[in-house]
């Protein structure tokens, strides 16, 4: 008798308490990065509200999870990026060194 796969049923819990354990994890990334980082790049200084996904995840369960594909924004931030992504596809945005910060640019593919 062949063993079949042993049936993973942590992916069916995690997605019960996907909404609990994700407002345990982005409450613990604002509080180590409370700044919006969008406001940091221009010098100023605003208090992050919103974890937001660098490169969206549409539901991919691993990006969604990538702690390196999250960034603190502030509400204001947020939205506006957002709607740039939506329109262009990619981010605009670039950090301190000019590089974009858009995983999804064409430069960092
Ligand atoms: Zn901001």
């Amino acid at each position: 008798m062949s063993k079949a796969r042993k049936y993973d049923d942590r992916e069916s819990s995690a997605k019960r308490g996907y909404g609990y354990k994700w407002q345990q994890a982005r409450e613990g990334f604002l509080k180590k990065h409370p700044l919006c980082v969008d406001h940091e790049s221009r010098g100023q200084v605003v208090a992050a509200k919103i974890v937001d996904h660098i490169v969206p995840h549409r539901g991919d369960m691993k990006l969604f999870w990538d702690r390196s594909n999250w960034q603190s924004l502030c509400k204001t931030c947020h939205d506006s990026h957002k709607q740039r992504i939506e329109k262009s596809g990619v981010d605009a945005g670039c950090n301190t060194n000019g590089m974009p910060i858009g995983k999804n640019h064409h430069w960092n593919l």
